[in-house]
């Protein structure tokens, strides 16, 4: 492990509630990345907002979490939030640089090696680092990614397909995930949130319907398990994208937007943080 990760480790060791005064890393800019932790149990749950830095609807979600698991704990999971992971790139309404930052990840069914690149070749960001330790020592069950989208068709909550390094499909971990997925959007649908892309009045889905570029997301990585010394079960990642990416202050109609992030923030606390674990498969 580097001193960061070692680090990391250490931070995650210790008991804390609420915002962690040290920084899980500081990037270029200066700018702290934030954690939360709210252990109020065994399963273990990760929530990160702020992948793409234009997407500043998503960030406004995980902070309106925080708030709402500040007032009222979640009874039975250790529930960690980053609510900006790249604080740079959302200070300036910036997606990304030149490296995707959800396509930055270590090939399928790998850990981060020693020379510290992605699938492609590419270095992993400090953030991603620090992402990737995060995971390596809290082993979260399940991730929630929120982010946002400028396609509203494409708005609506998804869960990526768990398979193993070799293509095979894990069917039980797959099929909880997108039960999940819809559970998700049908509430966050009925609190006022807009998920056409889940398509909940026909043949709904839990299927991403967008592009994706080169490389390994968190979508593709999570779900997958690490064999071996350091290994990890494989994760399920639940995608959020909400439709339109302006916080709820710069909105053209504040109050109807606020309303329409609380239905994901509470989507998000009454039925992504309670649930049972995902069922591992061997
Ligand atoms: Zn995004």
């Amino acid at each position: 492990m580097t001193a960061a990760e070692v680090r990391i480790a250490d931070l995650l060791a210790e008991p804390w509630r609420g915002r962690h005064p040290a920084p899980l890393v500081a990037t270029e800019g200066g700018r702290p990345v934030v954690m939360h932790r709210f252990p109020d149990g065994p399963t273990r749950r990760l929530v990160i907002a702020g992948v793409h830095g234009s997407e500043r609807s998503g960030v406004e979600v995980a902070e309106r979490l925080i708030a709402l698991l500040e007032e009222a704990p979640c009874q039975g999971t250790d529930t960690l939030v980053i609510a900006n992971l790249f604080p740079d790139n959302t200070a300036i309404g910036l997606r990304e640089g030149d490296t995707p930052t959800n396509r930055n990840f270590p090939p399928q069914g790998r850990l981060l090696d020693g020379d510290g690149l992605d699938a492609l070749g590419r270095p992993v960001l400090a953030e991603n680092r620090a992402l990737l330790a995060v995971i390596a020592a809290f082993r979260p069950d399940r991730i929630a990614s929120i982010h946002a989208t400028v396609f509203p068709e494409r708005a609506g909550i998804f869960a990526d397909p768990h398979v193993d390094a070799d293509g095979r499909l894990d069917r039980v971990a797959t099929a909880a995930d997108a039960a999940l997925a819809l559970d998700l959007a049908r509430h966050a649908a009925a609190r006022g949130a807009r998920v056409p892309g889940n398509t909940l009045n026909g043949a709904d889905t839990s299927l991403w319907s967008g592009d994706v570029a080169d490389g390994v997301s968190l979508g593709s990585w999570g779900p997958c398990p690490v064999r071996g010394p350091g290994g990890r079960p494989s994760i399920g990642v639940i995608t959020v994208e909400i439709d339109g990416l302006v916080r709820s202050i710069d909105a053209d109609a504040p109050p109807d937007r606020t309303q329409e992030l609380n239905a994901f923030a509470y989507a998000l606390s009454e039925r992504f943080l309670p649930l049972p674990p995902l069922p591992v498969m061997e």
